[in-house]
């Protein structure tokens, strides 16, 4: 059966309306407090008796209601604060539908006791359902306007049930309150209990925003705090307020937004902030903000229901992402203290603590740019995990090295010439590296003779000693032209790491250098060439490789400079070969160069452990030996040969391998790592560096700490 259409009694559509807009005590606070504020007060005080549901005065020193308006004030749709649609475009009050008065008097008691300032007296008026009970009384009164609403909801029973504890709404009046307070700042707050002598909330008339939180949220939050302002006209917005640093942080985000001064919120706005705090806050930890938006007053929904906190805007996303980006900013200002800050608690990390601990050792005192953090020394681990086959070999050249770069100071041990008369009945002195003898049958040896020489260690390796001048005087060449400042820092460096195969960086004390790892490997072959003559081990070929091809790849090759003048290049090959097979007992005895009767090369000298050359520099090898060297004279033969060579096997930009994926020692097929495990592993030892290296280019100083410090004192 329908239902009967009936017109709802008019008390009752106003107390619907009522609820709507008055939801809780604290409602009905804002909504008053609004109004003294409107009304110019400078004072706000406020005192309720359970939470606001027995009672609540709200008194202030406002510009008062004249007597005339006391009939209608609390009636829907009356007020002082607009008169024709077009105002609404332009309104800066707080309220504007003339709502509030009237849906308090609909669901609770009201009285109202003003006093305008050129009233003779104060008046007093009752009001219940939006009509004045009786007219207004004249009493004695201050200026302003006091309101007391009484058993709030005490004809609406269901919203009374649904109300929480009273000092569930207590606590939720005194956060409103607090709110305005800090962002009216000028203006004196409080808010106490009735009966209490102690406000829960106050702030001073004189006292600035900052001064409110304090007040209001304590010396913890507001001494973190950081002031930050912007303004944006194309999008029309000012914003000023405070935001916490990134030493503060709360369980809970607290975000008090004022939008046109009115307390609002704004969800994508604080997702927004809180992004943004996520870089610089512990997990699960939240900021502290007041923020002040004024936007121009069209760009906002001017209707806004009074109890609609959740705000929009006109260009919301691009307000927000400027708000976003000035505070990102100003966070990002504030993080260096931060980090200094934290620092210095670390416990034995603190700057002076390192600082005295080197003076201790010292004796002097280590200024922060005299300090070096890394200790040359200490090596990497995988520097001591090489399988070292030949390295009784390493060790001996090592040995060498260093007796010949400490001459000057009178080396322990013995000279070559010291061991010149050597028993007979020695054999065979390459023994580790040394092919089986099948393969490889002795040949005699002109000038050299065979020692053994005085090593503690069981596998005693027999060194041929070279008895030749010319080699003698190529070593003294060496060592007299050895720079001694270089020779410290390669013994010392920290490896930092090779820029490309032809550069490398090292670190020696506060100091950067930029090495040319081809000059210095090249040098260093050379000096092994030179050191070691005669005592090389072999480099088996895997296949013999054919003299005649190598020179004809190096003929066929740009590089070699071939021109039709020189006559056909089989020929020429032919005669390359037939002159390096003239050589071969030579270059066999003295630098492992093996080349068999068929006119292959089958072997190359082993300079180094866990070091080959890159093959694709070999026919030039092949070809520069033919071409390049003075065979006729011995010193310069020696010399030419070892020039030669080292630049074979020196690290060169052009013939450099890429590690192989699919094998498993791919990596150590590296150029890196034949730069840093093998070149200046052995720089550290067997490297006599010359002088004109410090010259040429060959070593550049790029940074030194002093100079970077210098620099930063600057800026
Ligand atoms: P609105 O604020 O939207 O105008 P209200 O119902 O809140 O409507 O208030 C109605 C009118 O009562 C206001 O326009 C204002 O003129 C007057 N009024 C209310 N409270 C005060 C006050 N504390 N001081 C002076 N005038 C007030
Ligand atoms: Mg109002």
């Amino acid at each position: 059966m329908a239902g009967v259409i009936r017109r709802l009694d008019e008390t009752v559509v106003n107390r619907i309306a009522a609820g709507e807009i008055i939801q809780r005590p604290a409602n009905a606070i804002k909504e008053m407090m609004e109004n003294c504020l409107d009304a110019k007060a400078t004072s706000i005080q406020i005192t309720v008796k359970e939470g606001g549901l027995k009672l609540i005065l709200i008194q202030d020193n406002g510009t008062g209601i004249r007597k005339d308006d006391m009939e209608i004030v609390c009636e829907r749709f009356t007020t002082s604060k607009l008169q024709s649609f077009e105002d609404l475009s332009s309104i800066a009050t707080y309220g504007f539908r003339g709502e509030a008065l009237a849906s308090v008097s609909h669901v609770a008691h009201v009285t109202i006791t003003t006093k305008t300032a050129d009233a003779k007296c104060a008046y007093r008026a009752s009001y219940c359902d939006g009509k004045l009970k009786a007219p207004p009384k004249p009493c004695a009164g201050n200026q302003g306007t006091l309101i007391s609403v009484e058993d709030l909801f005490y004809n609406v029973s269901t919203r009374r049930k649904a109300l929480k504890s009273p000092s569930e709404e207590y606590s939720r009046i005194i956060e409103v309150v607090s709110r305005y307070a800090i962002h009216n700042s000028g203006k004196g707050f409080s808010v106490k209990k009735q009966g209490e002598m102690v406000a829960d909330v106050k702030t001073l008339q004189n006292a600035s925003v900052l001064d409110n939180i304090r007040a209001v949220f304590g010396v913890a939050v507001s001494r973190e705090l950081i002031e930050v302002e912007c303004e944006d006209q194309k999008l029309a917005f000012k914003m000023k307020g405070y935001i916490s640093n990134a030493n503060y942080s709360v369980k809970k985000c607290i975000l008090i937004l004022f939008i046109n001064h009115r307390l609002v919120e704004s969800s994508a706005l604080k997702k927004a902030i809180e992004t943004v705090y996520t870089a610089y806050l512990p997990k699960n930890t939240h900021p502290f903000l007041y923020l002040s938006l004024e936007i121009a007053p069209q760009n906002i929904d001017v209707n806004v229901h009074p109890t609609k906190h959740e705000v929009h805007f006109l260009h919301e996303d691009s307000i927000i992402e400027s708000v976003q980006k000035h505070i990102e900013s100003k966070l990002l200002g504030s993080n260096s203290s931060r980090t200094y800050f934290t620092q210095t608690l670390l416990p034995g990390l603190s700057v002076s603590t390192s600082a005295s601990k080197a003076s201790a050792d010292s004796q002097e005192r280590v200024y922060a740019h005299q300090m070096v953090r890394t200790d040359s020394k200490v090596q990497k681990l995988d520097a001591f995990l090489q399988p070292s086959t030949s390295s009784s070999a390493a060790q001996s050249r090592s040995d060498k090295a260093s007796s010949s770069s400490t001459a000057a100071q009178g080396s322990a041990e013995p000279d070559d010439s010291e061991l010149l008369t050597a028993p007979d009945d020695i054999e065979d002195p390459q023994t580790d590296s040394q092919p089986p003898p099948d393969e490889a049958p002795p040949r005699k040896r002109p000038h050299v003779e065979e020692v053994k020489e005085d090593l503690t260690a069981t596998s005693v390796p027999r060194r041929r000693v070279i008895k030749l001048t010319s080699i003698k005087e190529l070593r003294e060449d060496i060592e007299q032209h050895t720079h001694k400042g270089l020779h410290d820092l390669l013994q010392n460096h920290s490896f930092v790491g090779s820029v490309n195969p032809q550069w490398t960086l090292v670190q020696h004390q506060t100091k950067l250098y930029l090495l040319n790892t081809t000059k210095l490997s090249q040098e260093l072959f050379y000096q092994i060439l030179i050191y070691d003559f005669g005592n090389f081990g072999v480099l088996r070929l895997s296949n013999p490789a054919p003299l005649y091809d190598l020179a004809m790849l190096a003929l066929d090759s740009e590089e070699s400079g071939w021109t039709e003048e020189d006559g056909p290049k089989e020929g020429l090959a032919q005669y390359i070969v037939d002159f390096l097979k003239q050589k071969a007992v030579m270059l066999e005895e003295y630098f492992s160069l093996e080349i068999d009767e068929e006119g292959n090369l089958t072997g190359l000298p082993m300079l180094l452990d866990d070091y080959t050359p890159v093959m694709e520099g070999l026919p030039t090898f092949i070809l520069r030996l033919a071409t390049e060297v003075n065979w006729d004279q011995e010193k310069e033969c020696f010399h030419d040969f070892s020039i030669e060579c080292s630049h074979f096997y020196s690290i060169r930009k052009q013939y450099t391998l890429e590690p192989d994926a699919e094998e498993p020692q791919g990596a150590e097929m590296s150029w890196q790592w034949k730069v840093e495990h093998v070149i200046f592993k052995a720089l550290r030892t067997l490297f006599s560096p010359p002088k004109h290296f410090s010259e040429d280019g060959s070593v550049l100083q790029i940074a030194s700490l002093p100079e970077l410090y210098k620099v930063f004192e600057r800026c």
